[in-house]
Order: C-alpha cells, then structure tokens, then sequence
C-alpha cells in the first residue's frame, strides 16, 4: 500500500465536482437554484455551444456583500445552513456548500454581485478555481454567474461529453424543471442567442407549462388533485389519448424541488392501468407538498432523488390525484386507494398566485403536527383553470415564443392514407408443412411431421421488415406527406431526432428542423397513422436512446426495428389467411427465427407431448 496523505482542497475539490457537475446541465441547475434560493423574481440563463463554452446565469436576487462573494466558492460555505438541526428541516434548494466550489474548480468562473441596498457591486474572477482579487464594480443588484471553458482542466471528463446539441438538450430539459418547479420566478432561457422560453413568473403552475410546452400540450391535460394527512397534491395529468411514447413528460416537484422518483411513476401509472396501451405513459405535473421534514432530501449530491418518511402516503396521495382526474372526465378505473385520511380536493384554491417570498415562507416547516392547510400550498386560491378550455387569459397578452408553439401542430386532416405493408401472396411452393390456422389473432399454427408450429405472426414479420430495411430494399414503402405537419416533441427528443436523420432516412422518415424544439414531417414508413405521428416519432427518439446502452441494437438498428414494428402485422386480430402465407414460409423454412431483439418467433409442440398428455401412448 502506498502511503496515505490528506487530499489538497483543490483536488477535493476535483473529486466533489465529478458529483455536482456532470455536465453543462448541472452546472445550470446549480446556478438556478441559487437564484431561487437567492428569493430572485427574475432568471435568466444564456447558453452557447451546448453551455460547455458558455454559461451566464443572471437574477434579482439578494446578491452578496464583497466578502461573501469571496467566501461562496470555497468548499462547504453557504449561508443556508448553521447547524444540523437546520439539516431536518431544509427550506432552501441548495445547502450543501459545494456547488460553486465544484463549478469553479473545473471552469472559469466570473461573479458580478451586489447586495440589494449597496452603493456598488463587485467583481470575483477564477481560474480553475484560483480567485484572482476582487475588484469592485458599477452594475445592478442581483447577481450574475457566468462560467466558461467547462472541464477545461478536466480531459477525463470532457471525453464523456456529448454533442453541444445534446448536451444543449440537456440544459433546456433542467431550465424547463426549473421554471415549473417554480412558476413564481420567471424564467428566461436564451440558447444561441434565441429565446426559447420565458416564462411569465405569476405563481400560477398552468401559465408556466402553458408558456413552455404551447397550448395544443395544455388542452390535453387535467387537473388531478389530492389532499391527505400531512401531504398535498395537485398538478396535472394528460388525457389518456394524449399520452407519450416515454416517460420524459412526467414531472414530479416536492416543495418546490424536481425529482425522480420510480415511486411516483408508478403511482400515476397505476391510476392510467386500464387506460392506457403497453408503451404509452401518461404525461404529468405533479407537484406534492410536504413537512420539509417528511422529506431527506440530502441522499444524492444533485438532490435530485429523495426519500419520504411515509412513502405509502403520498404513494396514495399521487395515485389518488391522478384516478381523480381521469374519473372526472369519465375515463379510467378510477379505483381510489380506500386510505380513510386522503380525499380528493375539492377544486378549489389551489391556483393561486404568489410572489418569491409568499412561496418561501409558504414552505417552511409548518407547525407539528400540522396538516397541509391550503394556505400552505404554494400556489392556492384562484380557481384551477380548467385545462380543456381556453388557457387563462390574462397572462398572455402577447404570447411569448414557446417551445412548442401551438401553431406549429400537425393538422387534423389525415395524412395519405397508410397502408398496410403489402406481403406477396405467392403460392406456397410444394412446402413440407401446412397451415392450419391462427389462434388468438396472433399465432400462426402449422403442422409439420410429427410437430405443431406456432408462429408469432407480429414478430416474424418485424423481423422480415427489419432485415429488408436493413439490406435496403425496404418494403416498408415510405409515405410522402403532401401538407408536412409540423410536430411539436419538445427540445431534447427534436434534438435526438436531428442528430440521427441518416438512420431516420435510412428507415423511410424525413424530417426537418422547425425551430423551438418542432420538426416537419415531410416522410413517414407506411404504417403510421395521422394522429400517431407525435407519438411515433417519440418512440424513435426513445428507440435512439436506447440504442445508445450496452448490450442494444445500437441506434441505427433500433430506429429500424422501432420502424418495422409498426409495419408489421399487428397481433390481436385475426389476419386475413393469405397474409400469413409468406410469414410461415419465412419461418418454417428457417429464414426467420428471432425478432430483432433476439426473442424466438416460435414455438414447437411435438406430437408425443399431445400423446403422453393424453395418455394415448
Ligand atoms: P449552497 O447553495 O449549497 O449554499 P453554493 O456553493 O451553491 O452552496 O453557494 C454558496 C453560497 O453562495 C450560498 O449559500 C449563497 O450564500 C451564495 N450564493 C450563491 N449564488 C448566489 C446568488 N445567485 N445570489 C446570492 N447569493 C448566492
Ligand atoms: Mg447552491
């Protein structure tokens, strides 16, 4: 063993940062959060190539006096902690001390502050985390952060970074929790120079996803509440024929944090059981409200996971909030967890507005034992805005640029009309096998020798589509749209999308970048219907992630398999008799034997196995 010697603060430092700062999209968070903490009405943060050559936070915040401006990038300093009882009980968003030190050691780091009330502001520059003398300077109150040249000093982790489009997508992704985490902040988001979001900061939930994600997204939501012992829900559900391709509409905000949590997935989707198909989730805005000190929130260094005192209460909670919302529409099961302590709210003040402070002294520790009174609710009183009618008006004088702007939706007119992929209906040459039916829409039953054949008809022809994509005489004939729709995926998925149009062409999808996280459709695979195309296209950017882990397709083989799916024959109904014709060929000649991820397309029951059951033998 070599000999032990106490770490420098700055490699600690190092160490720490590969925890708090992943990647550009931490560091903005971080920043934000601050600002948050910081009781600033107004945000803005300015990225460029992706936030790894530059990011620049700016708020109205309280600012920092010269001396803590200082003293904020040392390791373990903050203003939001004194003491360990401080620790059950946390109020702030941050209080570990060790986001700023983190960013600068791996960055170059510029703070421009000043304290609300003082004469002048000043100046604190680092290099890689070594501060130069702070200099005082003429600028307004608040504070602004901006951070160059990330992981400069750190090759290791610049190699893990993605592309700046990616990692940009990353960055709105954490902007966007920001701003719905907190309605009451107006948050204005620049990234190359153009605004994409902003935010009107009036405490209401629904202005803020309004402004984000367009109005087409906000007609398809309803609001789900609930209220129990010590815990309250509100937010919304989307409408189960609005649901998603993946979960990355699903946002969970506790006292004004944004976490993941599988707990939660799960609650919601469970209240959706009956409502939705395999592989559509729901999309959702849940915001729960907690005793600061029912929560740990210090279990991840991101916070970005945390732990309830009583999961199964607020498990109910959620869940009952989500059935609520669909049984009021008149959809989904609307079994509702019998727990005697949870009702759902009435709908009553939930939506209030709230300014910065309001919000902050709303989510202090509330007195024991106390339930959650609607006054402690961050954004109670004004009647909820019922989501399937116009959006509230009085926000959006001037609509602001959107990320998903509601004109860019695709039309209700049909696109062409799909087809189903048309199998050849040549006579099977002399085959040493017959068909003898299908059973259960979906299992192709044949007979050869002295064995029983079942064929997943879905499957093996998914795997006859994949492999003509893949050799490229495709049969999956791409459609042309004659009026391109313009379709609204939200800015992490249309960025995916945009770095993989290659692979997309190579499977019969054409789209164009629209701006504001949209793309044109100009060509789709047959198979997909006009009001899948949203959803489809979801699907192909979660087909690319997860071509992107170990042990997948990789993305080009996903896209192609995600592709080939669609075209297939759907299993669940009976098919016409001589569709099935060349999908037994392909497999009972042993062309076809696995779908594209590797699972066997069919099973053999031998003849003896019917006999021994039967006892015949
Ligand atoms: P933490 O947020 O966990 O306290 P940070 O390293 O993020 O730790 O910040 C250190 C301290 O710097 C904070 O506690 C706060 O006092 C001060 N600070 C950071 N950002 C701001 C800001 N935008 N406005 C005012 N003060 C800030
Ligand atoms: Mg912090």
């Amino acid at each position: 063993m070599a000999k032990i010697y106490k770490m420098s603060p700055h490699l600690a430092d190092l160490i720490a940062a590969g925890e708090v700062v992943e990647r550009p999209a931490s560091v903005v968070k971080e920043l934000v959060e601050n600002s948050i903490d910081a009781g600033a009405q107004s945000v803005t943060v300015e990225i460029r190539r992706g936030g790894m050559s530059f990011i620049r936070v700016t708020d109205d915040g309280c600012g920092m006096s010269p001396e803590d401006a200082e003293l904020a990038f040392l390791r373990h300093a903050s203003s939001k902690l004194t003491d360990e009882r401080g620790l059950e009980a946390i109020r702030t968003l941050g209080f570990r001390g060790e986001a700023l030190a983190a960013i600068a050691s791996v960055s170059n780091v510029t703070l421009v502050t000043r304290e609300r009330g003082a004469e002048s502001g000043v100046a604190v520059v680092l290099e890689g985390g070594e501060p130069h003398p702070a200099e005082p300077v003429g600028c307004s109150e608040g504070t602004v952060i901006t951070v160059q040249d990330l992981f400069f000093n750190t090759p290791a982790r610049l190699k893990f970074m993605k592309k700046d489009s990616s990692e940009g997508a990353a960055v709105t992704a954490a902007v966007v929790k920001a701003a719905l985490s907190h309605p009451e902040v107006s948050v204005r988001y620049i990234k190359d120079d153009k605004e994409e979001l902003h935010t009107p900061g009036d405490g209401v939930v629904s202005s803020a996803i309004y402004s984000i994600f367009g109005a087409q997204f906000f007609k398809s939501l309803l609001p789900a509440e609930c209220e129990g012992e010590g815990v309250s829900v509100t937010g919304f559900v989307s409408a189960p024929a609005a649901a998603k391709g993946n979960r990355s509409s699903q946002y969970f905000f506790v006292n004004g944090r944004c976490i993941k949590s599988q707990m939660l997935t799960t609650a919601v989707e469970q209240a959706f059981k009956s409502s939705l198909f395999t592989g559509r989730f729901p999309a959702c805005f849940i915001y729960i409200i907690l005793k600061p000190s029912d929560v740990d929130v210090n279990v991840h260094p991101a916070k970005t996971e945390i732990k309830f005192l009583s999961e199964s209460q607020v498990f109910s909670a959620v869940k009952n909030a989500a059935a609520a919302a669909l049984a009021a529409e008149g959809m989904g099961s609307a079994e509702l967890t019998s727990e005697s302590t949870l009702k759902a709210a009435p709908k009553s003040d939930f939506w209030k507005t709230q300014d910065a402070e309001t919000f902050r002294k709303a989510s202090a520790p509330p007195p024991p034992r106390m339930r959650v009174r609607e006054d402690a609710t961050p954004y109670n009183a004004a009647p909820a805005p019922k989501p399937r009618e116009p959006a509230p008006a009085p926000v959006y004088e001037e609509p602001r640029p959107s990320l998903f702007p509601e004109e860019k939706k695709v039309p209700e007119r049909e696109a062409p009309a799909p087809q189903a992929p048309k199998i050849e209906e040549k006579p099977a040459a002399p085959a040493d096998y017959k068909i003898i039916g299908e059973a259960f829409g979906c299992y192709i039953i044949c007979q050869k020798g002295d064995e029983l054949v079942f064929i997943d008809k879905h499957a093996a022809h998914e795997r006859m589509l994949f492999d003509a994509l893949r050799a490229r005489e495709s049969s999956v004939m791409p459609q042309t749209l004659l009026e391109p729709p313009a379709v609204e995926l939200g800015a992490q998925d249309t960025a995916l999308l945009l770095e993989h149009l290659p692979e997309l062409a190579a499977s019969g999808v054409e789209v164009e970048d629209f701006g504001g996280g949209a793309l044109i459709v100009r060509t789709l695979p047959s198979g997909v219907a006009a009001g899948e195309v949203e959803a489809f296209l979801g699907e192909l950017a979660e087909a690319i992630r997860q071509g992107r882990k170990p042990g997948s397709l990789g993305a080009a083989d996903e896209v192609l398999a995600t592709v080939a799916c669609k075209a297939a024959i759907k299993a669940g109904k009976p098919s016409d008799p001589r569709e099935l014709v060349p999908v037994a060929k392909a497999v009972m000649s042993g062309e076809v034997r696995y779908c594209p991820h590797g699972r066997p397309v069919s099973v053999v029951l031998p003849k003896s196995r019917l006999d021994k059951g039967i006892k015949r033998t």
